[in-house]
């Protein structure tokens, strides 16, 4: 496989699709958000941080979870916080 730049994004096999396309956190508290994020550790779908509430940024602080995918239709990234990396699949 080739490097995609840090141990977090070489570990990733099959990339967690969102399962609904809503920030669960904002849709709880009657917030919008700009685009979607999909959490590649547990699933959750978040807000990027061009939204108001930065909620995949916040989950992966708080949660440790490294690695996030957009869920934006037609992206096809993924990130790592720890290392500040990027990769395409
Ligand atoms: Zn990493
Ligand atoms: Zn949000
Ligand atoms: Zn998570």
């Amino acid at each position: 496989m080739a490097d995609r730049g840090c141990g977090h994004l070489n570990a990733i096999n099959s990339v967690k699709q969102p399962e609904v396309r809503e920030c669960v956190e904002c849709v709880k508290i009657g917030a919008h958000w700009v685009h979607l994020r999909t959490c590649q550790q547990c699933g959750v779908t978040l807000c990027c941080d061009s939204s108001p509430n930065q909620h995949a940024s916040k989950h992966a602080h708080a949660s440790g979870h490294p690695v996030i995918a957009s869920a934006q239709p037609g992206e096809r990234w993924l990130y790592c916080y720890p290392d500040d990396a990027f990769t395409e699949y």
